[in-house]
């Protein structure tokens, strides 16, 4: 019988679990190393005082990859966690005391857009249809195809793509496009906001990412029953019943490779050395990262082309345990800033945190009552930040910190700071050193330009 192929995954995060699971149900041998002392990576949660914090993502799309995943396994995934669909997506607060809420009908969200705005509920289905084409034309090649393989350009499929190019909107900007369907720039901001879901700005990115539009409402928002920690902990429990060996607290220090291959890693365990031959090794740390410190390899054309490329924006967050009911947030809650060229221009140019900043608010006690104590609540308090860049992240924490307060307290008539009983801070820096990822962005390389869809 032949030998089952060995491989190392590189990562715990989502994607090292998800891709450690498919080799492994397909009949390899799998090793999955983390430096971390858990799997999660980004998505990872606190436990403090009673609270629990998602640290990450806390909004999931596109449930069916999830799906996909555990039937491959053979696996029911109602027998690792509860999928919930969300009602309202978002509750979008504006500075002059404008209230939008995104609601997952697209007939009740059209009449919301047309009731609070100058635009109409048509104008907001027609956006939705465009994006949904944008989709149609590009999921497949893009989203679930394989880059890797230059034959999968040369189907009938991305032909069809090719001679349909101006639908998937690449020659104009995010923002442009939005300005041609809608009038009201409440409106406009709100659907803007999408590029932040892959760390853009709506100003230089192509109009090709508002395909994101049609994931969240056409296919919908969901949370997770227990947080987003539950996903992590359903992926590590299906990896583990898969035969996946875990290697936690052992960071990769070099793959090994000779001109044509790979072959092994070195691993650094508390300062001791250790080498393992592998057949295979997958990297699902951060891509410049695993270039520049695993591969050694600064001047191929790849790790070139990926060092010259913006990073994505990162984020600046405060995990609040918060004393108190507050009935006007939802699960998910954006309080947006005045000047939202201003906002991105302080991200990417001057790349300091913005004066006026649009706040994310994410209180996943309104769903999970377990995650506060009795009277309390968890908020997960965001505004995007720059990538890492010698800032005084100090002073950036200080002045966020200020601007953040002031903000919640003028929307939402409240005394915030004396209400917080517990505070932990993420910031670009400790996101960089805890999970590799590259300058602290959230989503490896910006769309900040024509060729990120092209
Ligand atoms: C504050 C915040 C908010 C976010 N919000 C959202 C959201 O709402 N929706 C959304 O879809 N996404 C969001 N994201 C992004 C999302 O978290 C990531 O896209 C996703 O978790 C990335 O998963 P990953 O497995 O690719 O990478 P990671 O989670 O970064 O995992 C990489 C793993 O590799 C490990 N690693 C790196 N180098 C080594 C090494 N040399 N040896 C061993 N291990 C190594 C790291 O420790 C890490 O655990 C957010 C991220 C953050 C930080």
């Amino acid at each position: 019988m032949a030998k089952r192929k060995r491989i190392a995954v590189v990562g715990a995060g989502l994607g090292g679990l998800s891709a450690a699971i498919r080799l492994a149900i397909n009949g390899y041998t799998v090793d999955l190393y983390e430096q971390g002392k858990s799997p999660g990576g980004k998505a990872n949660q606190i436990n403090e005082n009673g609270f629990r914090f998602d640290t990450g993502p806390s909004l999931l799309t596109m449930p069916f990859v999830i799906k996909d995943l555990f039937e491959n396994a053979g696996e029911i995934i109602e027998d690792y966690f509860e999928i919930i669909p969300l009602k309202n997506l978002c509750k979008y607060h504006y500075p002059d005391g404008t209230i939008i809420n995104a609601y997952s009908d697209t007939e009740k969200f059209a009449e919301e857009i047309s009731s609070k705005t100058k635009d109409t509920a048509q104008s907001v289905k027609k956006y939705l249809k465009y994006s949904e084409k944008i989709y149609e034309l590009t999921a497949d090649l893009f989203l679930f195809g394989d880059f890797s393989e230059p034959k999968n350009f040369i189907s009938t499929k991305a032909l069809n793509t090719l001679l349909q190019i101006n639908k998937i909107d690449p020659f104009r900007t995010m923002h442009n496009a939005n300005k041609s369907f809608f009038k009201d720039e409440k409106t406009i901001q709100l659907f803007d906001r999408y590029a932040t879901y892959n760390g853009s700005d709506p100003f230089k990115a192509p109009a090709t990412l508002n395909i994101i539009q049609h994931v969240e409402y056409n296919l919908g928002g969901y949370i997770l029953n227990g947080g987003v920690y539950s996903l992590v902990n359903a992926l590590y429990r299906l990896a583990q019943k898969k035969g996946v060996n875990f290697f936690f607290e052992s960071k990769i220090s070099r793959i090994l490779h000779n001109d044509f291959s790979v072959n092994g890693i070195t691993i650094n365990r508390n300062g001791i050395l250790e080498k393992k031959n592998y057949d295979t090794i997958i990297s699902n740390a951060d891509v410049n990262y695993s270039y520049k410190h695993l591969l050694d390899d600064n001047r191929s054309d790849s790790a070139v082309r990926y060092s010259k490329l913006e990073p994505s924006s990162s984020a600046l967050v405060f995990y609040w345990g918060v004393k108190g009911k507050y009935d006007d947030l939802e699960i998910h809650n954006i309080l947006f800033s005045s000047d939202y060229k201003k906002e991105f221009n302080d991200l990417f140019v001057k790349k300091v945190c913005p004066d006026d900043p649009t706040v994310y608010i994410y209180i996943s006690s309104k769903y999970n009552s377990n995650d506060a104590p009795a009277d309390h609540e968890n908020w997960f308090v965001m505004i995007n930040a720059p990538y890492v860049k010698n800032q005084n992240w100090e002073y950036e924490i200080e002045k966020s910190r200020k601007s953040i307060i002031s903000k919640i307290n003028s929307f939402l008539k409240v005394d915030i700071e004396n209400k917080i009983v517990t505070e932990q801070v993420l910031t670009p820096e400790i996101i960089e050193k805890s999970t590799s990822s590259y300058r602290g962005s959230l989503y490896g390389i910006s769309s900040n330009c024509k060729r990120a869809a092209l």
